[in-house]
């Protein structure tokens, strides 16, 4: 397990949930939000979070309950449908501090609206 332990409330997802700083929304259900990235990188550029609390997709993949991950993993199609990414996008998680994560609640960025390369410029 990584070692990111504890959900912290204190964060910034937890904050655009609880609507304490603002965002713009793409797609919304009981389960999940969808909003644009703050910071793009790419033409195209959203963030899908679980409305309940996990750390990392490495927690959410231990402990989510079997209808929460259903609906994370459902959200994607429907959001790329939403962005009319019609030839193709990416789906990245990061994780902890060797996989790049900055925001400890469990997130999904779908990236797409151009050709996008390989996966990691060597
Ligand atoms: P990660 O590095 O995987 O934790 O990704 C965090 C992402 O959250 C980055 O792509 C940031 O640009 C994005 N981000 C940070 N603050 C906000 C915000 N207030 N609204 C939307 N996206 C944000």
């Amino acid at each position: 397990m990584i070692d990111i332990k504890n959900y912290n409330k204190d964060n910034v997802f937890g904050k655009i949930l609880r609507k304490e700083i603002p965002s713009d929304p793409v797609y919304e259900t009981e389960e999940v939000y969808a909003f644009k990235d703050i910071n793009p990188q790419a033409p195209i550029h959203v963030v899908i979070i679980p409305k309940k609390e996990y750390c990392s997709f490495d927690d959410f993949s231990r402990s989510s309950e079997e209808k929460t991950i259903l609906a994370m993993i459902r959200s994607i199609a429907i959001i790329a449908d939403i962005l009319k990414l019609k030839k193709g996008y990416r789906i990245i998680s990061n994780i902890g501090d060797f996989g790049g994560q900055e925001i400890p609640h469990f997130h999904i960025h779908i990236l797409g609206g151009k050709r996008l390369g390989r996966i990691i410029t060597p």
